[in-house]
């Protein structure tokens, strides 16, 4: 899951990211609203993190121009203690959650699950394929009634694969949504993790995760 940070306390936001990776998410910072939008809109993120008040366009004006461009990307504002009034317009114009600064980590963090795990029993709770099970939430990984140790990055994109079966996922998307703005895009890194994701699926590249030369990667969406 790829995060986006735009919050101009640099630091804050600095620390945020940093806390962030440690918890397995991608995340990247932008430090004024107009550097925010335009990363949001060039990059494709699974969630916002988004502080009102910014130099350059301000954050509720964000919120409402994303919220019609982009309807699935999920955010969560973070408002300044003293201006209930923000919290209730952020709301109005689509924010997902809310924090008053200032917070502790670990309320961001489960925040962050409470609305992952939200907008996915939308769409099914747990991944399936196969015997293979994924649970988002929790972030485990089931090969029948073994339970699978896979870094970050192997569960990112089994994770992205799992949620678009049957479609084939190029290389770049998976880097796009797997990986932070400081993963280098030349690199060979994609295949590398998926051959070790592989190794653990114990997979020859038909079983799971199948190639489709030139175009990219597939999981089967027929069990
Ligand atoms: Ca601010």
């Amino acid at each position: 899951m790829r995060i986006l940070i735009i919050e101009d306390e640099i630091d804050l936001a600095n620390l945020l990211a940093q806390g962030l990776r440690r918890e397995g998410y991608a995340a990247d910072v932008a430090s004024d609203g107009n550097e925010g939008y335009a990363c949001a809109t060039i990059n494709d993120y699974d969630l916002l993190i988004l502080d009102l008040n910014l130099p350059g366009i301000d954050g509720l004006e964000i919120c409402r121009r994303l919220r019609t461009s982009h309807p699935r990307l999920l955010i969560l504002m973070l408002t300044a203690r003293g201006r209930p009034g923000d919290k209730i317009t952020g709301l109005d114009l689509g924010a997902d959650d809310y924090l008053v600064k200032p917070f502790d980590f670990g309320e961001l963090t489960a925040r962050i699950r409470a609305l992952f795990r939200r907008d996915l029993q939308v769409r099914s709770p747990l991944l399936e394929c196969g015997d293979l099970k994924l649970d988002p939430a929790s972030k485990t990984v089931w090969l029948g009634k073994r339970r699978l140790q896979l870094t970050r990055k192997e569960f990112g994109i089994l994770e992205y694969l799992m949620r678009h079966p049957g479609e084939v996922i190029s290389q770049e998307e998976l880097l796009e949504h797997v990986w932070d703005a400081e993963a280098d895009p030349f690199t060979t890194t994609v295949k590398v993790h998926l051959y070790s994701l592989r190794q653990k699926l114990g997979d020859d590249g038909t079983r799971y995760i199948q190639t489709v030369i030139g175009q990219g990667y597939r999981i089967s969406s027929s069990s």
